[in-house]
């Protein structure tokens, strides 16, 4: 009987651009998350389930095992902290920046404050700079903080730099190129050798092919 394969994955862009490589890999889910509320989606091959959960959540499936595997933000795998967990390939899907961004003027006092969903990367970064720097977690909307006083600047990620037009901020500093990644669940790459190899192998030649086009 083959391997079951359990694969978590976050609706919404990252769902999305996913969905021709599994095709590509053979897989097809039987419903379709934006009209459907399950959380686990059966799919064309019935050992193989879809989890849909939030973006954040993605590692701690896969660390845990309650996924083999997982697509998640490599801003997402920045900031989690965990042993059990392989990140076997770059899909090169939802690209995007990580960046410090501000007000044009951003004269920060003599700490520089920076409002972040992102703590563990902008910590380490501005250490790395050697720049002292609080940073305050937020969960949402950090383009908000510059503007109310709440920060100097964010740690945020930025495609087309249209959310930080619309809110009066600029690009100021790069940090971190962000793609998916394919991640597995270090027990399940042993245990379930052969099935997990097959995937990626299936995957990670999906992803030359659309790479090629
Ligand atoms: P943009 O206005 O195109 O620069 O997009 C910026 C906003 O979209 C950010 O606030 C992010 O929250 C979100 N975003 C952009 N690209 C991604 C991505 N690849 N993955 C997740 N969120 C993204």
């Amino acid at each position: 009987m083959a391997d079951s394969l359990t694969i978590a994955v976050s609706k919404g862009r990252i769902y999305k651009d996913a969905l021709p490589l599994l095709a590509e890999a053979g897989i097809v889910p039987l419903d379709d998350p934006e009209t459907s509320r399950k959380l686990i989606l059966d799919t064309n091959r019935d050992e193989v389930k879809l989890v849909l959960i939030r973006t954040s959540d993605v590692p701690v499936y896969v660390d845990y095992g309650a996924a083999d595997i997982g697509i998640s933000g490599k801003d997402t795998l920045l900031e989690y902290e965990g042993d059990n967990i392989y990140e076997l390939l770059d899909l090169q899907i939802a690209r995007c920046k990580l960046m410090v961004a501000g007000p044009e003027d951003m004269t920060p006092g003599p700490r520089l404050r920076i409002a972040t969903k992102y703590v563990n990367s902008a910590k380490r970064y501005f250490a790395a700079q050697g720049k002292q720097a609080e940073i305050i977690k937020l969960y949402g909307s950090m383009e908000l903080a510059p503007l109310v006083g709440l920060a100097d600047g964010i740690v945020d990620l930025v495609d087309t730099g249209n959310t930080l037009r619309a809110n009066g901020l600029v690009p100021k500093e790069h940090i971190a190129d962000i793609s998916s990644r394919l991640i597995v669940n270090k027990a399940s790459m042993k245990m379930k050798h052969a099935t997990v190899k097959t995937f990626i192998d299936n995957v990670a030649r999906a992803v030359a092919r659309q790479a090629s086009n």
